[in-house]
């Protein structure tokens, strides 16, 4: 391939020549202003409040040199070093260049086939940064809804992608149809949930029809006491809503009813779920195990849909970097 380019390289005049060099030499160092951009944000976000120790807390920690041209930090208590990407998805990577094309092409949705053509890396690399990104941005976690809640589920097939066995029951091709009619134990249930200030919990919550439990152990630590819940009219709800002691406003579709004094309707959560589903048609089968992920990765997109390229970007990067720092401090609480 270089072969080729350099063949014709070696056919221009001197001074295309000078000029093909120079064009290289400024894309090399914008690549290296970026990462130094790109590891000052994370720097930042990890310590806004003040340096501390990724491993234990401490806040005695000095400067310790550097490595592979990073600086590197010591704990006084732990005796531990680490680097501002330590326990970071992107900690320990050799290729801090291709993370960041690679964030920008998870900002984008890419498909792992298409990411392995652009950034030349195996696929199982692409998939392993995939869900390391992801689980970062998972471990985040929801936040609380208030006031008016909109809540309703939707179905997929379940898929076992990837799996080596399919022991309970027999595979089915990519895409096929659900063996019986309505809703069935082969279809994962997702819940969606979203208050009037754009926050969202989007999860999956078992197979076959959701249960008023399966809906508490998703929603249940997650709603405002002072809400008021809008759902269809499936019993479900309504004894979930009983449950939380939730004043509960049912739209009935089937009667023809979408809005209920003009204000009770659950149309954003029906109209999340229509893009959710377009969205998810790019990956051909999600397999249920990863589902989870999927549903994180598509909330993000859309929590951050109005920002400029360059700032989502920014923001998944950071996303991730705080997430797993989050969830450090959360382990060290619970020991
Ligand atoms: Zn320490």
């Amino acid at each position: 391939m270089w072969k080729k380019v350099y063949q014709t390289f070696n056919h221009l005049p001197d001074v295309e020549k000078d000029k093909f060099i120079r064009a290289l030499e400024r894309d090399k160092t914008s690549i290296k202003s970026d990462i130094a951009k790109f590891i000052s944000n994370i720097r930042e976000t990890r310590f806004s409040e003040g340096l501390g120790c990724v491993h234990c807390g401490s806040t005695a920690v000095v400067r310790h040199g550097k490595y592979r041209g990073r600086q590197r930090y010591k704990c006084k208590d732990c005796f531990k070093t680490f680097n501002d990407m330590t326990n970071t998805p992107i900690g320990g990577t050799h290729k801090p260049h291709l993370w960041l094309q690679y964030i920008e092409l998870m900002v984008e949705g890419y498909t792992l086939p298409k990411i392995v053509k652009r950034l030349n890396i195996h696929i199982s690399t692409a998939f392993y940064w995939r869900h390391k990104v992801l689980n970062a941005v998972r471990s985040i976690g929801d936040s609380v809804l208030q006031g008016v809640i909109e809540s309703d589920e939707t179905y997929l097939l379940e898929s076992m992608k990837g799996s080596k066995h399919i022991s309970h029951r027999k595979s089915r091709k990519r895409g096929g149809v659900a063996p019986e009619r309505g809703i069935s134990k082969s279809q994962v249930s997702i819940l969606v949930a979203m208050d009037r200030n754009g926050n969202i919990i989007s999860r999956k919550n078992g197979y076959g029809r959701t249960t008023a439990s399966e809906i508490e152990s998703v929603l249940g630590d997650f709603i405002d006491s002072s809400s008021i819940l809008c759902t269809d009219t499936a019993t479900n709800y309504k004894k979930f809503a009983k449950l939380k002691k939730l004043p509960h406003e049912t739209i009935n579709a089937r009667k023809g009813i979408y809005v209920r004094k003009h204000i009770y309707h659950i149309q954003h959560v029906n109209s999340y779920h229509n893009q959710l589903k377009r969205w998810l048609d790019r990956f051909q089968g999600v397999s249920t195990r990863w589902l989870d992920n999927y549903l994180y990765w598509f909330r993000f997109l859309q929590l951050n849909k109005k920002l400029p390229f360059e700032e989502q970007i920014n923001s998944l990067l950071l996303g991730c970097c705080r997430g797993s720092n989050y969830a450090t401090i959360e382990e060290l609480r619970a020991a």
